[in-house]
Order: structure tokens, then sequence, then C-alpha cells
């Protein structure tokens, strides 16, 4: 058996529906895209979307509708992907990273409140797979520190909340579901990824949905986000095709961002399917579950009477294990035609974050937790014998390693 670790879940509808959209004439950003935007509002139950490029860019445009930069102070988790924090960077603002919680890979929620300054203007926070994170505590603490925060004057929406703003990067998390509500309505602003490897997929793309904020229109929000990612221009490329309208302005010189509609018409299609996809995914989860339940191994869980997650990642931990072992599982997997993954390791631990001056012994509970994770093959179109072939490989190969 060969076992991928995450390849696309597309379907013919999706192929009909892309080459339909590049027969159609159209095929940067259009009606597809504004179609797909409508649809998400409409799944998540929130006003409005935009649609982007990416995830990142979603992050990025964020930060800057906010006028977050120079001086400002951003804080993040250690144990995330990159673009978590690269996107800080980005905008000439400084990361602040937080290590996880010793048993969950969330951010301790007293080293964040403890990393508070007068300076932090956000906090990213990361929906890890698919799992919402504890929004209610997070408010409790951006609200106890609201005195702390000195607003921008210039930046209506940062007049507006008064207090540090509340960014999702929910990449894993699109269609996870806390306290009855889908992820979209836990931040003030929440961005998804539709990158080939997560749940749903454009191949490349990305959204952001935000609360609405008082005395603030949420179509200002919107077209901000459209001129943020279009070049500051004030007419889209179908605007401008209405006859006789050529002019348009530049506003402010911006970014390139956008989505195209060849993009959103694969993720229109894979909305449709996204429920059924979703519940496929639970059910592997629960055969993992059963099955590593009596094992010396941590599992993440993805299902309780409050939330049920996105199912994006399944991860295992065996116990007692180093690095080393840990290593030598995933290459014993592959020989079984098993891909699996490291989901993540710590920033602290990348070049990029090293020469910046991070240090991992800074975040010892990052540490653990990676040392000895190792993420499974968990997708929609696996199938029920490959699932029942992942788990007697994977608990054969640990009986070498257990206690
Ligand atoms: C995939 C991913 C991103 C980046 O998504 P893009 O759409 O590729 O920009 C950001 N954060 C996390 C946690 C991710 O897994």
């Amino acid at each position: 058996m060969n076992i991928p670790f995450s390849p696309p879940d597309i379907s013919q509808a999706e192929i009909d529906s892309v080459v339909e959209t590049l027969k159609s004439g159209w095929i940067t950003t259009g009606p597809k895209t504004k179609e797909f935007e409508n649809k998400i509002s409409e799944y998540i139950g929130i006003k409005k979307t935009a649609c982007l490029s990416s995830a990142t860019a979603a992050m990025e445009m964020t930060l800057r509708l906010l006028d977050i930069g120079h001086g400002d102070e951003v804080i993040v988790p250690a144990y995330t992907y990159t673009a978590s924090c690269s996107v800080i960077y980005h905008v000439g603002a400084t990361p602040v990273m937080v290590d996880i919680q010793k048993s969950v890979p969330e951010m301790d929620y007293d080293l964040m409140e403890k990393s508070i300054t007068e300076n932090t203007k956000a906090i990213i926070v990361v929906d890890l797979a698919g799992i919402i994170c504890d929004y209610g505590k997070v408010y409790d603490i951006v609200n106890r520190n609201e005195s702390k925060f000195a607003v921008s004057e210039d930046n209506d929406i940062q007049k507006r909340l008064g207090r540090i703003a509340v960014i999702a990067d929910s990449s894993h998390g699109f269609g996870a579901v806390r306290n009855g509500k889908k992820s979209g309505m836990h931040a003030d602003f929440t961005c998804f990824s539709f990158h080939a490897v997560k749940n749903l997929t454009t191949a490349e793309g990305g959204a952001v949905t935000w609360k609405s904020i008082d005395g603030i229109d949420d179509e200002k929000i919107y077209k901000e986000y459209m001129n943020l990612s279009l070049h500051g221009q004030t007419k889209d490329a179908l605007d401008k095709t209405k006859a006789g309208s050529w002019e348009y302005d530049i506003v402010y010189p911006a970014y390139k961002c956008n989505m195209t509609d060849i993009q959103a018409s694969i993720g229109l299609e894979q909305l449709k399917r996204y429920p059924n996809m979703l519940d496929r995914r639970q059910e592997i989860i629960r055969k993992y579950d059963a099955a590593f339940k009596e094992r010396d191994v941590k599992v993440l869980s993805h299902q309780s009477d409050r939330y049920c997650s996105s199912g994006h990642l399944y991860f295992i931990r065996p116990e007692g294990i180093t690095e080393e072992q840990r290593n030598d599982i995933i290459v014993k997997l592959a020989e079984l035609g098993i891909a699996s993954n490291v989901h993540y390791k710590p920033l602290p631990m990348l070049t990029a974050y090293k020469n910046m001056g991070f240090d991992i012994v800074n975040y010892p509970n990052a540490y653990n937790y990676y040392k000895n994770e190792i993420t499974l093959p968990l997708y929609s179109k696996l199938t029920d014998e490959q699932v029942e072939y992942i788990i007697s490989g994977v608990i054969s190969i640990l009986k070498d390693y257990e206690r």
C-alpha cells in the first residue's frame, strides 16, 4: 500500500466547474469569487467574507487594515506554522512569542496575559488541527487589559474596538464549531486557508471574515480588503469592463493578493461537498481514537459536548519516546507506505526565528509537545481499508517503543 499524507479531494464537479469558468471569458476576480464569498458567509452565518490569495495574505492584510506596524507588538504562539508569525514581520511589527500549555497545543493564557504591554495591538490565535481555541479566555484577557491599550487615533477600527484585536489563524479550522458557533464567529477577524493540503481547497487561496464592529460598516471593511488586495484601485477589473467605465483612481500604493474565479469555482464545488467531507473526517477520527485508546499514546480531543473540530490533523504522541525515536517511527511508517508528518517544529527551532533571537529553551512546552508528535494521514478520500492498514502499522511499530 502507498498512502500519501494529504492529497486533495477533487471530484468531477470541481473539474467541470473550472472548465466552465475557463470557457466563460472571465477568469480572474469576478462573479465566481463574489459568489464564493457569499456562500462562505452563508455557511458560517456571518455578514461578509473577503476572499484573497491565501491565509497568509488574509492575516497580513488584516494587520494592515488595523494599521499595525513599526513599534507595535503582536502576540503569537511558538507552536504554529511560520505564516502565523512571518506576517508580523511583513508589516514591520514585533512578534511576541508565547509558549503553549503543557498538554494542549494552545497558548498558555497566563503567559499570554503577562506578555501584554502598552505596545500590544493584536493577538494571533491559532486553531491548531481545526480545534477552536478558548476565545472566551482570550476576550477576558483583552478586556481586562483594555486600560493598557494605546489606541492609534488614525485607525477607526482600533478606535472602535478600543482594545487589543483578536485575529484567528483558522487555516485549519474552516467548518469547526464551538459553543454552537462556527469558526469565523469567535475572533474579531478570522483567516482561513484553502491551500492544497487544507480541508477545503482552491489549490491556493484564503479568506477573511470578521464580526461586525459597532459604528463601522461591514461594507467599508470589505472595500478596504479589496483596496488592500488590488493595488488600492477604486475599481476592480470587472467594474472597468462596463462600457465607458475606464477611469479609476489609486488611493494608495497597495498590494496584490486577490482570488481568481478559477480558484473560486473549485471552492464553490468543494463547499457543496464539504459537510460530507467533514463527516468522513470525524468518522476516521473515531476509528483512530478507538484504536489508540488502550495504547500508551496521547491524542487530541476532536469532539466534546461543547465543540467539534474540523478534523484537519490527527496527532499521536507516543509516551516516553525521544525526538530521535519519533523520527525513526516516521521512517518505519514510510517503509510501510504510510506518509506521516510533524506539526510543528516550533518556530524558535527554525533558522529564521533563531536569527531573530528566539531560543527554544524559553519554550519548553512547545519542545516537549513537538518531540514525540506524529501526524497521521487524515482526509476525506482515505478508505476504511487504508485506515485499518495505518492503524495496524502504527500499532506494530509502537510495540518496540512501549514502556
Ligand atoms: C497552511 C497554514 C497557513 C498558511 O496558509 P496559506 O493559505 O498557504 O497562506 C497559515 N497558518 C497555518 C497554521 C497553516 O497551517
